[in-house]
């Protein structure tokens, strides 16, 4: 959410941001409300002040018995009362569409954000690794899930209809491993872990930015107020929603979590393997630290560091991208998403995810600091991925397959599988 007074006065800069993100939303409308919220404001202020000074006027004429003057002062003070009971019904109507206008105004992207419509236009900031030249035809994640039997889509889809998959055997020890490994890498870098509730009531989602724009996007529980998380991200940043926090060290946190999309809008994309699916695993990192742009972007690159810090222990190629306006969530300041090689793919795939918002989440959900001088300060909230699965097993599987059906094991998850290194056909 963005100060109304920045608003105010920074009104193009907040109607480019929106244009530029490709969200439609009018900062002239609005200003209008806004405007018309203060003048009702007065308004209902001036005439409570009108009734208080009558009901004085009031009080005095009947003590000194002048009944009759009396009488006429009270009628002046029903119309009075009449005249604020409509100004306070218009008063909480403007700002119900002041409200709703406010959680559509974007995030102003960072002035080193590229700008542009969507993935296309994303910047790459560096590469690592190098795409494998295949001296045989390389298989699918699939063909190889099915060949080791540790991937069932068919089952899957069966069960739970599409976008469904069991993870089996090696599978499923995979995924496990690959999360176990994100989170001692996080513990090692001064994160605290958490296991959050999947089931969050509304507010959180609006909260943290996800409702109302995302809001297709999340399946609700039926008779019961609540959603499930598509990220770690909500209950992780709502830990602290209307609290003041000690943040004169950056507050580290790590989700693990199964996460529930919907994917409305991604009809016919994506639709083979375990590329998008409705439901997966994530182990999420979050930061909240006080609001200093140097200290956040600080952290932006620290967060990014660590997911590729995962990747080069995993031995996989992968490029670091900056994202463009048009493409970036309406919460987001800044953006680097990296990119994986998936082989069947023929291309990288987005595998990462690294977010920093500014105060943007933290108005909503009203989470505060003090600053140096003990005033108090809406804090900076950033995030990333530490790992999400099933989607790395594409490159892990792909990247690491021989000639002869096996798949190599990096030295980083052997320990998290039984000191395999290498998967053969049995
Ligand atoms: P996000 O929270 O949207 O930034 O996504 C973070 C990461 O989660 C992505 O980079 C993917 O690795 C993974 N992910 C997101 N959506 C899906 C999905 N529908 N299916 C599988 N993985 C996903």
């Amino acid at each position: 959410m963005l100060d109304i007074h920045w608003i105010r006065d920074h009104a193009a800069e907040a109607q480019a941001a929106a244009d530029n993100k490709g969200i439609e939303v009018s900062v002239e409308e609005c200003l209008q409300q806004d405007e018309q919220r203060r003048k009702l404001l007065q308004e209902i202020e001036s005439l409570r002040r009108q009734r208080n000074e009558g009901s004085v006027q009031v009080a005095k004429l009947m003590h000194t018995g002048h009944t009759e003057e009396a009488e006429q002062y009270k009628a002046q003070l029903k119309q009075l009362n009449e005249r604020i009971s409509e100004g306070t019904a218009q008063l909480d109507a403007v700002n119900l569409a002041l409200e709703r206008l406010l959680l559509l105004m974007p995030n102003v992207p960072s002035p080193d954000t590229p700008v542009g419509r969507s993935d296309a236009d994303n910047v790459e900031v560096r590469s690592w690794g190098t795409p494998p030249e295949w001296t045989f035809e390389p298989l699918d994640h699939m063909e190889l899930g099915t060949r080791h039997d540790m991937i069932d889509i068919p089952r899957g889809v069966k069960v739970g209809g599409s976008r469904s998959y069991y993870l089996k055997g090696l599978g499923l020890l995979y995924h496990r491993a690959v999360q176990q490994l994100a989170l001692d890498m996080l513990l090692e870098h001064g994160f605290t872990p958490l296991d959050v509730p999947l089931m969050v009531r509304e507010e959180n989602m609006v909260n943290t930015g996800f409702f109302p724009t995302g809001r297709d996007q999340a399946y609700a529980i039926k008779d019961e107020e609540l959603w499930m998380v598509g990220t770690a991200e909500v209950p992780l940043v709502s830990y602290y929603g209307g609290e003041v926090v000690e943040a004169s060290q950056p507050i580290k946190l790590a989700g693990v979590s199964n996460c529930f999309r919907s994917e409305v809008g991604s009809a016919g994309r994506d639709v083979r393997g375990l590329y998008r699916v409705h439901q997966f695993a994530k182990v999420e990192m979050v930061i909240i630290c006080q609001p200093d742009p140097a200290l956040s972007e600080r952290m932006l690159q620290e967060i990014t560091s660590h997911s590729e810090q995962l990747l080069q222990a995993l031995e996989l190629p992968y490029r670091v991208m900056s994202v463009c306006s048009g493409d970036m969530s309406q919460k987001t300041y800044k953006q680097y998403d990296i990119e994986t090689w998936m082989p069947s793919r023929g291309a990288y795939g987005e595998t990462h995810s690294a977010s920093d918002l500014h105060s943007f989440q933290a108005r909503r959900s009203n989470i505060r600091c003090r600053d140096e001088q003990g005033k108090l300060q809406y804090c900076y909230t950033l995030n990333n991925t530490a790992v999400a699965s099933p989607r790395i097993l594409i490159p892990l599987l792909e990247n690491h397959q021989r000639e002869d059906g096996s798949i190599y094991v990096p030295p980083a998850l052997r320990q998290y599988l039984g000191g395999r290194s290498e998967l053969v056909l049995r």
